[in-house]
């Protein structure tokens, strides 16, 4: 007789974190699938502001000026 596979208590491992976007309490879970951020349009913002951010600092001009 097959015994179905029971799906990890992952419920149980939940923790209440502080959304990085908004602030707001959010659950750290695998019930989350925007984990750390409370949903789509946090993370899609955080994303986008560390994007743009990591880019600025690609486009500073460094050493290569120096060679002059
Ligand atoms: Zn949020």
């Amino acid at each position: 007789m097959m015994t179905a596979p029971t799906p990890a208590p992952a419920l149980t491992k939940a923790i209440e974190v502080a959304c990085p976007g908004c602030g707001e309490a959010t659950w750290y879970s695998a019930q989350n699938p925007y984990r750390p951020f409370c949903s789509a349009r946090c993370q899609g913002h955080d994303f986008g502001a560390w994007a743009s951010e990591h880019y600025r600092v690609n486009a500073a001009p460094t050493a290569a000026q120096d060679e002059e």
